[in-house]
């Protein structure tokens, strides 16, 4: 397949080059941020560390970590590196774990988030023939104005839908002719049973293209996206505290996201001892904003787990890839003492033939944990015969048993009784954790 690029030249530099270009970056950008942001200018003479002691990314060890904590420590204006005069947005996270932390960017930022997002489009065969949908929230959260402000630098006719009002979205598709969805997994799920309601069979829909991200999926519910809507869907991964989504994006190949790495500098490092660990082995991911004016957080903890490879891609871009994370190191469920990762539960659902429709509700009962899972069953499912439903648990019980390696106990519900996400979707409710905070707040 011909490959098209936004920007070939950084896409396929060869990878000698791309290290050069960073570790001047980073040179300038260290030397940026000790100037003007105190908070972090403190951390480093706490570790001893000058700007002059960074001469390029060999020297990337020696910088101190920024976590979430320090985000809130600092908040709001702790960490901004550039008068306020010369920022003209900000943006928010999720508040996914916990209280909201904010970003700052110049235009110079935002273009340079525009074009990572634009860069994304391209390599899932966006060009300016497209009718882009963008369905990801608007407003403080980065999916919508990302991917906003990439297909126009693309060129495609931009449909800024934000999320929500489902039937809306299916009557400008369908009108319009979008051919390129922008949404998270979750809500793409969710329109494509709407449309499957509707009637429609995957070769009606006019999609050609999904660009998916801001929350954990797992190949099997690809799939299961790919067949209803009749598309390719390609993961886009990204945070507030870097810029948004477009910090890595998926090529034709589909075995990881290319991370932009002339703006975004990636680590894997181990999450208990911040050791960094080597090409290919799993751990925390770990970013610096190699050019970001407003904002630029130098090795940031993202909590994602996940790997890094550099092997040979075939769609000829040379830009290090990242696995799918599994998860945050604060998504994972320890159940009974055994790790948990709702990515897991997916995984099982979609193979045993059910919708990704589920929850987990976790709790303590007589000093032990609970733990159990919520189904949905399809229309085609369901049936009111208790003695095939209890045999249906069973059975989805015993496989998610053979990938945990615990006991769950797995209740189906009825078509449509859990509640759809437009946005990122909640899979988890741990009563234990609502109590400590209970316990704690005075
Ligand atoms: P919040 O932390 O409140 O959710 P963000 O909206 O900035 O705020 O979310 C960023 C996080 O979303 C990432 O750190 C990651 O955990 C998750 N995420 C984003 N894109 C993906 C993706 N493609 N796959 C898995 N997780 C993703
Ligand atoms: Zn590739």
């Amino acid at each position: 397949m011909a490959q098209n690029y936004y920007q070939k030249e950084i896409e396929t530099m060869p990878v000698l080059e791309m290290k050069k270009l960073q570790s001047e970056k980073l040179v300038k950008q260290v030397k940026h941020v000790y100037e003007n942001v105190e908070y972090y200018r403190k951390l480093m003479d706490e570790k001893g560390v000058k700007p002059q002691d960074i001469k390029g990314i060999e020297d990337l060890h020696k910088l101190p970590f920024l976590s979430k904590a320090d985000l809130r420590d600092a908040y709001p204006y702790g960490l901004l590196a550039k008068p306020l005069e010369d920022c003209v947005r900000i943006q928010s996270t999720s508040g996914t774990t916990g209280r909201r932390v904010v970003a700052f960017y110049t235009q110079n930022d935002i273009d340079l988030w525009e074009d990572c997002c634009a860069r994304a489009i391209v390599a899932a065969g966006g060009s300016k023939k497209d009718v882009c949908q963008v369905a990801y929230g608007y407003g403080l959260f980065t999916g919508g104005a990302g991917l906003n402000g990439g297909s126009h630098k693309v060129g495609c006719l931009t449909l800024p839908m934000s999320s929500g009002n489902t039937e809306r979205q299916i009557q400008f598709m369908t009108d319009l002719g979008a051919t390129i969805l922008c949404c998270t997994p979750s809500y793409a799920a969710y329109i494509g049973e709407t449309l499957k309601e509707q009637g429609y069979k995957p070769e009606d829909i006019p999609l050609k293209a999904g660009i998916f991200g801001a929350e954990p999926w797992t190949e099997e519910m690809r799939k299961n996206i790919e067949e209803t809507l009749g598309i390719k869907a390609y993961d886009i991964y990204g945070l507030t505290e870097t810029s948004g989504p477009g910090v890595a994006f998926e090529c034709s190949e589909q075995t990881g996201m290319h991370i932009n790495e002339d703006h975004f500098l990636a680590e894997i490092i181990d999450p208990d001892t911040g050791e960094v660990l080597p090409e290919g082995e799993k751990g925390e991911l770990v970013f610096t904003a190699l050019d970001k004016e407003a904002f630029p957080l130098l090795r940031y903890r993202t909590r994602d787990i996940c790997v890094l490879t550099r092997e040979k891609c075939s769609c000829g871009r040379t830009l290090v890839k990242m696995a799918k994370p599994m998860g945050r190191t604060d998504d994972m469920l320890i159940i009974r003492g055994v790790n948990v990762f709702p990515s897991q539960i997916e995984t099982v659902l979609l193979n045993e033939g059910y919708q990704p429709n589920y929850q987990i509700v976790v709790d303590r009962a007589n000093n032990t944990d609970t733990f159990e899972v919520n189904v949905e069953m399809s229309p085609e499912q369901f049936t009111d015969k208790v003695s095939d439903v209890l045999k249906m648990e069973k059975s989805l019980a015993g496989a998610m048993k053979t990938m945990l390696g615990i006991n769950p106990t797995v209740k189906l519900v009825a078509p449509k009784s859990i509640v759809r996400s437009e946005g990122k979707a909640v899979r988890v409710i741990d009563k234990r954790r609502l109590t400590e905070v209970i316990r704690t707040t005075p």
